[in-house]
């Protein structure tokens, strides 16, 4: 499949891309394509504008700040596997990433184009509501701290406005035990349906239009996943007891 036709406009700098996004009707942001691209491929997006980041400069970071670590725009996921920083920081993220697609995909996504993109059976959505980080939305207007509570409102749905970009994503370190665990049909695949446990407060993904925090005690109270061919709304309810009491185990 061929995308449909588009304008391109590639900044190298925030300001640039900012000023773009404020300016154009019906832009999106081109992060590491792995979402996007195939989402264009099959004409399920339809943007008149690309507003593609990857030639801004220094927008890859990934450092430590108020007790956590912080993931600018441009840093891949692989770089997050990878950081040494986050291992020591925040080892539950190095642990999710792993369990993110595959390591070729990982090269060229990025952790914060997951969260934008919020897919239900992500990962990364999960792990940021668990642990209760934030993400900073930057802007013509200027910078805006979005929590993990507001930031994922429905099915690839967020609360960024059209015109912000999403400059970084927070994690504070965990204090406690951690745990991420998934139920997959195939290594790599999206989730059928996923537990993270920070602490005491646990995360499921998979099984709401957004990432949900539920009780440890009773998991699937008052969840009413969908079914698809791969699994009932029941078997999934049953998945994150079993995933809940595997993290809680851990
Ligand atoms: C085969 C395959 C398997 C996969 N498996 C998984 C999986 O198991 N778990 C998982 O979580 N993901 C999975 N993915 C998705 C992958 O992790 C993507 O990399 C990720 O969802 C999006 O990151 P990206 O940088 O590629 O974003 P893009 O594809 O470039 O963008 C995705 C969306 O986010 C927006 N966006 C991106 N960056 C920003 C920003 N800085 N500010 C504002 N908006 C932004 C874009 O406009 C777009 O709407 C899979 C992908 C593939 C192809």
């Amino acid at each position: 499949m061929k995308p449909p036709p588009f304008e391109y406009h590639a900044p190298t700098t925030i300001a640039e891309a900012c000023a773009l996004l404020a300016g154009l009707d019906d832009a999106k942001v081109l992060a590491g394509g792995q979402s996007l691209v195939p989402l264009l491929n099959f004409r399920l997006a339809r943007p008149s504008h690309l507003v593609d980041i990857n030639r801004v400069r220094g927008l890859d970071a990934i450092y430590e700040r108020d007790g956590g670590v912080a993931v600018e725009a441009l840093a891949r996921q692989a770089d997050v596997e990878d950081s040494e920083v986050v291992a020591r920081v925040c080892p539950l993220l190095s642990a999710a990433m792993r369990l993110v697609a595959h390591r070729v995909i990982r090269n060229r996504g990025t952790l914060c184009g997951s969260l934008a993109h919020a897919d239900p059976a992500s990962e990364l959505p999960a792990v940021l509501l668990a642990l209760g980080g934030h993400v900073v939305a930057r802007s013509t207007r200027g910078d805006r701290v979005i929590s993990a509570e507001q930031l994922f409102r429905g099915v690839m749905e967020t609360a960024l406005a059209p015109e912000e970009l999403l400059v970084e994503a927070w994690f504070p370190a965990v204090s406690g035990a951690f745990a991420i665990t998934e139920e997959s049909r195939r290594h790599g695949d999206f989730a059928l349906a996923g537990a993270v446990r920070a602490a005491e407060r646990l995360a499921l993904f998979g099984v709401a239009p957004t990432p949900v925090l539920a009780d440890p005690k009773d998991p699937g109270r008052g969840l009413q996943p969908s079914g698809d061919l791969e699994a009932t709304p029941e078997f999934r309810v049953h998945l994150v007891r079993v995933l809940a009491r595997r993290v809680f185990a851990a």
